[in-house]
């Protein structure tokens, strides 16, 4: 079977690693799919929900904040800030992060904060969405 390796590291911890048949990136452009053997390249990984198959045949979910994957030699190392299991999310943590971006929009802010606070909404969202719980505080 054609596999690669895939490791998966967050600002606290490696929250993957081992060989893969297929990993689906979120990217600025869209989602990317990645096989063996792919051809070397470096891409940015965007706040979303990654899901990687592993050899077994068995597909995970991990949502991601902004990073970047690096594919070189049949190896994909996706580095980014934060990475959590769908079943990990405490939805009362999202919902706050929500509700406190949703907050500072409504608010005067310079340029540089409003991207900020767009992102922070953005990972509070694709948390919400991504937990079987948070869907419905959307
Ligand atoms: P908050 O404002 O609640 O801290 P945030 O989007 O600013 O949210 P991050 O900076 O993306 O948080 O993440 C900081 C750490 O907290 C990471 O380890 C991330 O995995 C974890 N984390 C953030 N929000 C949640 C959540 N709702 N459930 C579980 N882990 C979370």
């Amino acid at each position: 079977m054609n596999t690669f390796f895939l490791k998966i590291i967050c600002s606290d911890k490696v929250f993957f690693e081992g060989r893969c048949q297929n990993v689906i990136l979120p990217t600025p452009d869209g989602q990317k799919g990645v096989l063996a053997h792919h051809e070397n390249m470096v891409v940015a990984v965007e706040i979303g929900e990654l899901r990687f198959q592993t050899k077994e045949g068995e597909w995970n979910t991990a949502v991601v904040s902004k990073g970047f994957a690096e594919i070189i030699n049949n190896r994909v190392s996706v580095l980014v800030n934060a990475a959590e299991r769908p079943e990990d999310i405490d939805v009362l943590r999202a919902r706050e992060a929500k509700e406190r971006a949703q907050e500072r929009l409504r608010q005067k802010q310079s340029i540089q904060e409003y991207y900020l606070s767009q992102a922070s909404l953005a990972r509070a969202m694709t948390r919400l969405r991504a937990s079987k719980s948070g869907k419905k505080y959307i």
